[in-house]
Protein backbone atom coordinates (compact mmCIF):
# COMPACT_ATOMS: atom_id res chain seq x y z
CA UNK A 1 0.00 0.00 0.00
CA UNK A 2 1.30 3.36 -0.87
CA UNK A 3 1.92 5.44 2.38
CA UNK A 4 0.55 8.92 2.31
CA UNK A 5 2.83 11.40 4.33
CA UNK A 6 2.09 15.35 3.35
CA UNK A 7 5.28 17.32 1.95
CA UNK A 8 4.37 19.50 4.72
CA UNK A 9 4.89 16.76 7.42
CA UNK A 10 8.03 15.44 6.19
CA UNK A 11 9.75 18.81 5.85
CA UNK A 12 8.45 20.16 9.24
CA UNK A 13 9.68 16.80 10.71
CA UNK A 14 13.03 16.99 8.52
CA UNK A 15 13.73 20.64 10.08
CA UNK A 16 12.34 19.70 13.40
CA UNK A 17 14.62 16.62 13.90
CA UNK A 18 17.20 16.51 11.48
CA UNK A 19 16.09 13.04 10.50
CA UNK A 20 13.97 11.37 7.70
CA UNK A 21 11.09 8.51 7.89
CA UNK A 22 12.63 5.32 7.04
CA UNK A 23 9.32 3.25 7.70
CA UNK A 24 6.12 4.07 8.82
CA UNK A 25 2.71 1.67 9.86
CA UNK A 26 -0.56 2.88 8.43
CA UNK A 27 -3.84 2.55 10.15
CA UNK A 28 -7.03 0.72 8.19
CA UNK A 29 -7.17 1.24 4.77
CA UNK A 30 -6.83 4.99 4.55
CA UNK A 31 -2.71 4.99 3.85
CA UNK A 32 -2.03 7.44 6.09
CA UNK A 33 0.98 6.99 8.03
CA UNK A 34 0.33 7.10 11.72
CA UNK A 35 3.41 5.66 13.08
CA UNK A 36 6.82 6.68 11.79
CA UNK A 37 10.03 5.28 12.31
CA UNK A 38 13.03 7.92 12.19
CA UNK A 39 16.42 7.53 10.76
CA UNK A 40 17.79 7.21 14.39
CA UNK A 41 15.54 3.98 14.80
CA UNK A 42 13.22 6.29 17.57
CA UNK A 43 8.88 6.02 16.67
CA UNK A 44 6.53 9.02 16.77
CA UNK A 45 3.37 9.11 16.52
CA UNK A 46 2.11 11.49 13.65
CA UNK A 47 -1.63 12.69 13.91
CA UNK A 48 -4.02 11.56 11.53
CA UNK A 49 -5.62 14.81 9.65
CA UNK A 50 -9.05 14.21 11.69
CA UNK A 51 -7.07 14.58 14.76
CA UNK A 52 -5.29 18.02 13.26
CA UNK A 53 -8.76 19.18 11.79
CA UNK A 54 -10.27 18.61 14.97
CA UNK A 55 -8.10 20.64 17.16
CA UNK A 56 -7.38 23.40 14.27
CA UNK A 57 -3.78 22.41 13.86
CA UNK A 58 -1.11 23.00 10.64
CA UNK A 59 1.43 20.54 9.93
CA UNK A 60 3.41 22.77 11.11
CA UNK A 61 2.35 23.18 14.66
CA UNK A 62 2.04 19.31 14.93
CA UNK A 63 3.99 18.06 17.56
CA UNK A 64 5.68 14.66 16.55
CA UNK A 65 5.23 12.46 19.93
CA UNK A 66 8.29 10.24 20.64
CA UNK A 67 7.11 6.96 21.95
CA UNK A 68 8.33 4.22 23.74
CA UNK A 69 11.94 3.62 25.62
CA UNK A 70 12.87 0.53 26.47
CA UNK A 71 10.94 -1.24 29.42
CA UNK A 72 8.02 0.52 29.11
CA UNK A 73 4.99 -0.86 29.90
CA UNK A 74 2.89 -2.62 26.93
CA UNK A 75 0.78 -0.35 24.75
CA UNK A 76 -2.74 -0.78 23.51
CA UNK A 77 -3.31 -0.90 20.00
CA UNK A 78 -1.92 -3.39 17.68
CA UNK A 79 -0.15 -1.12 15.45
CA UNK A 80 1.46 0.35 19.01
CA UNK A 81 2.14 -3.00 20.50
CA UNK A 82 4.16 -4.07 17.04
CA UNK A 83 6.49 -0.89 17.30
CA UNK A 84 6.72 -1.15 21.33
CA UNK A 85 8.03 -4.67 20.40
CA UNK A 86 10.71 -3.75 18.14
CA UNK A 87 11.79 -0.78 20.23
CA UNK A 88 12.49 -3.64 23.06
CA UNK A 89 14.04 -5.62 21.12
CA UNK A 90 16.63 -3.17 19.35
CA UNK A 91 17.23 -2.02 22.79
CA UNK A 92 18.68 -5.83 23.57
CA UNK A 93 15.35 -6.91 25.90
CA UNK A 94 14.69 -10.58 26.06
CA UNK A 95 11.53 -12.56 25.69
CA UNK A 96 10.85 -15.52 28.26
CA UNK A 97 8.11 -17.47 27.59
CA UNK A 98 5.42 -17.47 30.48
CA UNK A 99 4.92 -20.71 32.19
CA UNK A 100 1.52 -20.34 32.60
CA UNK A 101 -0.23 -19.02 28.85
CA UNK A 102 3.11 -20.05 27.01
CA UNK A 103 3.47 -16.60 25.38
CA UNK A 104 6.22 -14.90 24.79
CA UNK A 105 6.87 -11.69 27.15
CA UNK A 106 9.40 -8.88 28.27
CA UNK A 107 10.92 -8.48 31.42
CA UNK A 108 8.52 -5.77 32.28
CA UNK A 109 5.89 -8.11 31.64
CA UNK A 110 6.72 -10.25 34.33
CA UNK A 111 5.14 -10.55 37.49
CA UNK A 112 8.91 -11.68 39.31
CA UNK A 113 6.80 -15.08 40.42
CA UNK A 114 8.15 -18.02 39.14
CA UNK A 115 6.54 -21.61 39.04
CA UNK A 116 8.50 -24.98 39.15
CA UNK A 117 7.51 -28.09 37.18
CA UNK A 118 9.36 -31.32 36.47
CA UNK A 119 9.94 -32.78 33.16
CA UNK A 120 10.19 -36.29 32.74
CA UNK A 121 13.21 -37.08 30.03
CA UNK A 122 14.09 -40.34 28.49
CA UNK A 123 15.55 -43.13 30.55
CA UNK A 124 13.46 -42.39 33.57
CA UNK A 125 15.19 -39.13 34.45
CA UNK A 126 13.74 -36.06 35.91
CA UNK A 127 14.60 -32.49 35.12
CA UNK A 128 13.59 -29.48 37.61
CA UNK A 129 12.31 -26.28 35.45
CA UNK A 130 11.55 -23.14 36.33
CA UNK A 131 9.36 -21.05 34.16
CA UNK A 132 8.39 -17.17 35.11
CA UNK A 133 5.11 -15.55 35.12
CA UNK A 134 3.64 -13.13 33.40
CA UNK A 135 1.54 -10.10 34.85
CA UNK A 136 -1.43 -10.95 33.32
CA UNK A 137 -1.37 -14.75 34.04
CA UNK A 138 -0.70 -13.46 37.92
CA UNK A 139 -3.62 -11.10 37.58
CA UNK A 140 -6.17 -14.02 36.73
CA UNK A 141 -5.06 -15.75 39.85
CA UNK A 142 -5.42 -12.94 42.26
CA UNK A 143 -8.87 -12.78 41.00
CA UNK A 144 -9.43 -15.80 40.89
CA UNK A 145 -8.02 -16.84 44.35
ZN1 LIG B 1 1.19 -15.70 31.11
Amino acid sequence: MRCLIGEKKLRWLRERTGLDIVKAMVRGNTGHAILCCLSDGSWIHLPSIAEIKRNGWTPEAVDGERMFEAGDPPPEGYLEWCVWAEVQQRNGLQQERCGRCSLYRFPQELSGEVIESTLEVSGGFEVKVTSPVCLDCEAVEVRDG
